[in-house]
């Protein structure tokens, strides 16, 4: 099962521009993975420059549109070209995501678990290594708001791709009825049992510093959280309306935003101590119950 995990990302990620550069790396031996994981996260920033820069030239057309009131034909013809760039930029920084999920799944020693929704709440809004069965392109995990009756949040698989103008796929995730297993390193906010972990990371003590660590990241960009309009990464920003704790006050926004500008609607919310145990884990390198 870990195994097949691994060989589908490996197969997935050699499709894409930069995999068998990479993949050569890595297989010259085991102390060349962080090489391979540092070629794949530079190739990652270009590609969000490059959507940047799509955004940059967009915005000039925009401007031009507005001063004119229309556009010259070629003009609406860089446009689209502009808007295919910007999808094939998605695709390929879904496909070196999966390439460094690939590594890290070869170098890590693994533990295979059932799917929580502790687990899939560590990994919302991440670009995950899951293939869409409709396009072949990368999902990713979408988590609702708490349900007021029931306290638990609801997950589904998403694909990033836009086709044809229509988002494609997602897909139900539904914990109660099947069961699934999962690959990952050992991680102590997620491994053993729930009740503990969530003693731990409730500790009023904990609570504070785990608030204080997230406050310091604030306006930081986090390159695996992506807006799928855009193609940029997100950054961690106050809500509009901060609850004052540390699960009501936090959100990523859309780092196209600027002043003067209509805001990007996608953002993800910072609501559940797994989240905020994986953003830290990936900022920082330690979560929250192994910095406590
Ligand atoms: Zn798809
Ligand atoms: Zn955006």
């Amino acid at each position: 099962m870990i195994e097949d995990t691994a060989i589908g990302l490996a197969v997935r990620f050699r499709t894409s521009k930069f995999g068998q550069e990479i993949e050569k790396t890595v297989s010259r031996g085991r102390q060349n993975f962080q090489q391979g994981i540092d070629i794949a996260a530079k190739a990652v920033n270009r590609a969000y420059q490059a959507a940047k820069d799509v955004l940059d030239e967009e915005r000039e057309y925009n401007q031009k549109r507005e001063r004119d009131g229309s556009l010259k034909e070629a003009d609406e013809e860089r446009l689209h070209e502009l808007r295919k760039e910007r999808e094939q930029l998605k695709q390929e920084i879904g496909n070196l995501k999966a390439g460094i999920a690939a590594i890290k799944l070869q170098s890590e020693t693994l533990i295979s678990t059932v799917l929580s929704s502790d687990e899939l709440s560590a990994n919302t809004g991440i670009i995950a290594s899951r293939a869409c069965p409709e396009c072949g392109g990368t999902m990713r995990i979408r988590q609702s708001g708490r349900d007021y009756r029931t306290g638990e949040h609801r997950f589904w698989w998403e694909c990033i791709s836009n086709l044809n103008g229509y988002r494609c796929r997602t897909l139900k995730v539904d914990l109660k009825s099947e069961t699934l297993e999962v690959a990952r390193s050992e991680n102590p906010d997620l491994d053993g049992d729930q009740g503990t972990r969530h003693a731990a990371w409730t500790r009023p003590v904990v609570v504070q510093q785990t608030h204080a660590r997230v406050r310091s990241l604030i306006g930081e960009l986090d390159d695996d959280m992506m807006c799928p309009v855009h193609v940029l990464p997100m950054r961690l920003a106050e809500r509009a309306r901060p609850g004052g704790h540390l699960l009501d006050s936090y959100q990523y926004v859309c780092s196209s935003m600027q002043v003067g500008q209509p805001n990007c609607g996608y953002t993800v919310l910072l609501e559940t101590f797994p989240q905020v145990a994986s953003l830290l884990r990936r900022r920082t390198f330690k979560g929250i119950i192994d910095a406590a």
